[in-house]
């Protein structure tokens, strides 16, 4: 190989590592992680007890979305790394979780699926949890992770406190199952900028209440983890 074309053959080289870099930043920075905003640990003691315990506090039930449903013949096979948190923003006194959850399977909501409805009485799983679902509003968002509804039918007497404190038990279990980091608990504005989980957003941004939300997540997996966080 002559001086020249060897000369060629190392700019080809320098070009493409320059282009897979750029790409990796990009792909990086759709899945940048957010700081822990206004953050403070919550000072609860900590009550010992292991994953099984705890997913059984949530009470999680099983409806899955049909598999000939158009949302999961189009998913595609993810392992989550995020867990994204959305609130319904149906105030009608019959949008419970497994109300949401019937309508989910029976095709109502057309091109939106997700992994998990809670309210204050249950977790329901709609979708297998190595599929994608359609809620996140960004491809990254879709196939990076897992999509949490919480109801919000303060008609039905709904308890928002309820229903959060249920869903921060299943974000632990979920984070524990998955070596997820408490970073990479996003709500829908993460991915989008869209004002949801709205009652845990402050004027549309993350703010106090979604600290708050994050502590008690962060509570509820040092107590399956031994006291030791992951943030
Ligand atoms: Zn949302």
């Amino acid at each position: 190989m002559g001086r020249l074309s060897r000369f060629i053959t190392l700019g080809s080289c320098l070009l493409m590592l320059l282009t897979v870099s750029c790409q990796q930043q990009e792909s990086n920075a759709s899945l940048r992680s957010p700081q822990l905003f206004r953050f403070q640990p919550s000072k609860n003691p900590i009550v010992p007890r292991t994953m099984s315990r705890l997913a059984r506090e949530a009470n999680i039930k099983i409806r899955m979305v049909p598999s000939n449903s158009r949302q999961r013949r189009a998913a595609k096979k993810i392992r989550p790394t995020f867990l994204t948190i959305h609130s319904t923003s149906n105030h009608s006194s019959s949008a419970t979780a497994m109300q949401h959850s019937r309508a989910l399977c029976r095709g109502a909501f057309s091109n939106r699926s997700w992994h998990f409805t809670v309210d204050q009485y249950m977790v329901v799983q709609n979708l297998p949890l190595n599929e994608s679902g359609w809620h996140a509003g960004t491809a990254a968002g879709n196939h990076h992770s897992l999509g949490i509804e919480m109801c919000e039918a303060e008609n039905l007497g709904q308890n928002h406190f309820r229903t959060w404190d249920r869903a921060a038990k299943l974000v632990a279990v979920l984070m524990k199952r998955y070596n997820i980091n408490l970073r990479h608990v996003v709500p829908h504005y993460h991915w989008t900028g869209k004002n949801c989980p709205t009652p845990l957003l402050t004027n549309g941004r993350p703010g106090p209440k979604w600290g708050w939300f994050l502590s008690r997540v962060d509570y509820y997996y040092r107590c399956i983890n031994g006291g030791t966080p992951n943030r």
